[in-house]
């Protein structure tokens, strides 16, 4: 298994180790999440500079060795992001984002589809900062919900197949439910379910907006099925 492990990657988080090292979490599109160590990273005159940070998308050599960290041996910024870093939604935007990517996706479960799309999620919050909010943080965890399989039904009702009446959403029947099938769900409007549909189906560029209503109707829809399929409780996104 020892050698050099060259590979792109995006910065989820990081934290302090020791005196000067930093532990970085960092999402791979052929690895999927990798820890790996920055020694002596926190001095002033690190090689590093200051792009071992989160959101950084880096062209890495990571070294492999016997232990479960890799070790950073080069770092070369892809983007930065500096627009994201001036705007606080943005950057609550970005965080939540690659909170959700961490820890839906484990270790060593590799998928380059969730590594483009949280490239293009901190591109598009760099590029429109006033993009971030809710309906962007939810049309994000709705792609995320596909790339990783659990994506809502949406088409008819989840339990019987009914195409009309769609009054209900269910964690457990995996989308949405018929009035006679809503015993264990929540009442979902309309408007919410266009909105999941058409978040779903669009890039993120283009993700719709909706009613404060709808959009927390949707982010309880999310809740409910990362909960119930992945037993997952993700932090609410910022109302707004
Ligand atoms: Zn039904």
């Amino acid at each position: 298994m020892a050698g050099a492990l060259k590979t792109e990657g995006i910065v989820l988080r990081t934290i302090r180790y020791g005196e000067a090292d930093r532990i970085l979490h960092i999402y791979t599109p052929a690895r999927g999440r990798v820890g790996a160590i920055a020694k002596g990273v926190r001095r002033a005159r690190s090689r590093f500079g200051g792009r071992l940070e989160p959101f950084f998308r880096l062209d890495l050599v990571l070294y492999e060795g016997r232990s479960d960290l890799l070790t950073v041996t080069s770092a070369e910024t892809l983007a930065g992001y500096p627009r994201l870093r001036e705007d606080a939604a943005a950057l609550d935007g970005a965080a939540r984002a690659c909170e959700a990517v961490a820890r839906i996706f484990d270790d060593g479960e590799p998928n380059p589809g969730v590594y483009h799309l949280l490239g293009n999620e901190l591109a598009l919050l760099d590029r429109e900062p006033g993009r971030a909010g809710r309906a962007n943080a939810l049309a994000f965890r709705l792609k995320l919900l596909l790339a990783a399989g659990f994506a809502p039904h949406l088409a008819g009702c989840a339990a019987c197949g009914e195409r009309e009446h769609l009054v209900g959403f269910s964690g457990a029947a995996g989308g949405v439910v018929c009035a006679a099938c809503e015993a264990s769900a929540f009442p979902l409007d309309e408007e919410s379910h266009a909105f999941m549909v058409a978040a779903l189906g669009r890039p993120l560029a283009d993700a719709p907006g909706a009613s404060p209503r709808a959009l927390a109707q949707a982010e309880r829809a999310i809740l409910d099925t990362l909960e119930y399929h992945a037993h997952l409780r993700l932090r609410p996104v910022a109302a707004r």
